[in-house]
Formats: structure tokens, C-alpha cells, sequence
């Protein structure tokens, strides 16, 4: 019997995607306009693979037009851009994501830099960074992971102003972007990182954790401060003989002994993950919009 209400991000997703649907068909009854999202891959590694199978299915089943660009390992960095250029160009495409990481001779923060703002829905463009990281700014996009952590708070009723929030790694896909959102929502931010002496004693003040380490089941569930709500990032393969893969997956946080403590938890996986995915339709919807309805 667990204390903690369990966030069902399977569930928020599913019901953040039908009101994509939704959203999406009146867009195209008004002005006969589909938005569309290209998503470029390098290479076949087989979770870049697997992630943007996913993404082609969720964005099918809301009515949102995907453009596939494969390109091979080898691709050089200015084809690369120029297909980012073309897509920039392309009218139908509102949406531009670079599944990451890319191979070693291409230049990311280049690339990245290339995608037009207006179609950045990874959130990750400098500029967007830089508007999310200033007072009284906003960015065009939110990145996505970082997002639909927010989202699950707010979904669950979990209120984040005034309240003392840790956010565990400071990576620029999730850690930092996930801390300056929760300054925005005028939570007092903590940010915890592999050099950080005492990661305990800031934990256990937080009333809101977002664990986002990538380290299995660090976070004990003795740190956390009882009721706290906690945002479990962390997706860890650890060795399980049982599975037929041979392995499983698990979060940052210690779920067993967390739940019995924590006041909200995400597992893992059915937490964050499928938040990730609806974020980056919901981006590219309210792309479309800016664009279609201006
Ligand atoms: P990175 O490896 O880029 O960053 C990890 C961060 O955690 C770094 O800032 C690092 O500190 C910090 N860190 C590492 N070890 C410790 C430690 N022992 N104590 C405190 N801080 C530590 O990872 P990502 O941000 O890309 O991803 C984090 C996790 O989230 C991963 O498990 C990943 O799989 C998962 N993830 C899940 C997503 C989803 O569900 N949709 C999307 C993206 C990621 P330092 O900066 O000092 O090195």
C-alpha cells in the first residue's frame, strides 16, 4: 500500500493528446491546414530509431503530418544543415526536431542553431534558452521533457509557487531547462550536480524533487520530505534475469521506498516519458497556430 498518489503520465498524456486531436481537426476545418512536424534522423541507432517510430505514431493518431528525413552516419555537417534550411523553408513543416545525439564529426550546438526559432519545438535553440532564462521573457517553445514535468504538477494539483523546489542534474535538455521553469513558476530552486557535496540535505527541504540524473535509484526514499511531490526523470536499464530482455527500467528515485513517504511520485517508466512525446505534439500544434491563424 503506497502513501503517495501515483501520477499516471500514461493517463496525462493520453488525455493531453486527445486535446491536441481536438485542437488539430478545428484547425483544419477553419483555414484547411495540417500542421506538420519533420523530424530528422542520422544514422540507425536503435533508440533514435524507436524513439521517432513513436513520435510518427502519436503525431498520425492527433492528425499532425510527419516529415521523416533519414540521413546516413556518415551525412556531412552542411548537408545536414542545408536539409535544416530546406525544412526551414518549407511551408508545411511547423515543427523541427533533430534527434540527438548526433555522430561525432557534426557540430549539435551548430546544427541547433540553425533551426529556425519559429520552428524550434525542442525548445533547445540558444535564443529560446536564453528568453526561458530571463525575467519577463518568454521563449516560443518550451522543451519538451521539462514541460511535461510542469505539466504533471499542475495536472495533479500539485502548486509550485512559494515552495522549495530541487532539481537533481543540470543538463541542458532537462536539468537546467526543468530549473528555470520552476523559477518562472516562482518556486525557490535548488540545483543539485555531481559536484554537489551533500545532495541529501537538499532533498530532504524540497517539496518539489525532479530527479533527472541518470543514475538508478540514487535518491533514497530517506531524503525525501514527507507529502513532497516527486518528478522521477530517470530512465536506467538495470539488470533483471527475468525479463526476456534481460533487463529493466528504473528511475533516479528509489520508488518503493519513496511512495511510502512522498505525497505525488511518478514510476518509471509510465511517469515522464509519455509526457515528453505529447509536449512535443502540443508544441508543434501551438506552432502551427501561430503560423496558420497570424
Ligand atoms: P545527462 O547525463 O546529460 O545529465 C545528468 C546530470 O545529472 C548532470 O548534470 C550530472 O552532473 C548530474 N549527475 C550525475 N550523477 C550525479 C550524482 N551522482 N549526483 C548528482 N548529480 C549527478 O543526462 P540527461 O539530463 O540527458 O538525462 C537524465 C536522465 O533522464 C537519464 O536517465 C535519461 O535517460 C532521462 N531522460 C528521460 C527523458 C524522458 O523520460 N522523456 C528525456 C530525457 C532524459 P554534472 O553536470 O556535474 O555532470
Amino acid at each position: 500500500d503506497y502513501k503517495a498518489t501515483i501520477i499516471d503520465g500514461k493517463a496525462i498524456a493520453q488525455a493531453i493528446r486527445s486535446e491536441i486531436a481536438v485542437e488539430a481537426r478545428q484547425l483544419s476545418q477553419k483555414y484547411g491546414k495540417v500542421p506538420g512536424l519533420a523530424v530528422v534522423i542520422i544514422g540507425n541507432r536503435k533508440d533514435s530509431q524507436s524513439y521517432v517510430a513513436m513520435k510518427r505514431k502519436a503525431c498520425a493518431e492527433v492528425g499532425i503530418r510527419s516529415f521523416d528525413v533519414n540521413l546516413p552516419e556518415e551525412v556531412p555537417e552542411s548537408e545536414l544543415i542545408s536539409k535544416v534550411h530546406e525544412l526551414n523553408e518549407n511551408p508545411d513543416v511547423h515543427g523541427i526536431l533533430v534527434q540527438l545525439p548526433l555522430p561525432k564529426h557534426i557540430n549539435e550546438e551548430k546544427v541547433l542553431g540553425e533551426i529556425s526559432l519559429e520552428k524550434d519545438v525542442d525548445g533547445f535553440h540558444p535564443l529560446n534558452i536564453g528568453k526561458l532564462a530571463m525575467k519577463g521573457r518568454e521563449p516560443l517553445f518550451q522543451p519538451c521533457t521539462p514541460k511535461g514535468c510542469l505539466e504533471l504538477l499542475s495536472r495533479s494539483g500539485v502548486s509550485i509557487k512559494g515552495k522549495n523546489a530541487v532539481v537533481v542534474g543540470r543538463s541542458n535538455i532537462v536539468g537546467l531547462p526543468v530549473s528555470l521553469l520552476l523559477l518562472k513558476a516562482d518556486a525557490t530552486v535548488s540545483i543539485v550536480h555531481s559536484r554537489t557535496p551533500d545532495p541529501e540535505r537538499l532533498v530532504r527541504e524540497a517539496d518539489i524533487v525532479i530527479a533527472a540524473a541518470g543514475q538508478a535509484r540514487m535518491i533514497k526514499g530517506s531524503w525525501i520530505k514527507p507529502g513532497a511531490a516527486v518528478i522521477d526523470v530517470g530512465t536506467n536499464a538495470v539488470d533483471d534475469p527475468t525479463k526476456k530482455s534481460g533487463y529493466r527500467l528504473v528511475g533516479d528515485v528509489d520508488f518503493e521506498e519513496a511512495s511510502k513517504v512522498a505525497g505525488w511520485i511518478t514510476p518509471v517508466p509510465g511517469g515522464v516519458g509519455p509526457m515528453t512525446v505529447a509536449m512535443l505534439l502540443r508544441n508543434t500544434l501551438d506552432g502551427a497556430k501561430r503560423v496558420i491563424e497570424k
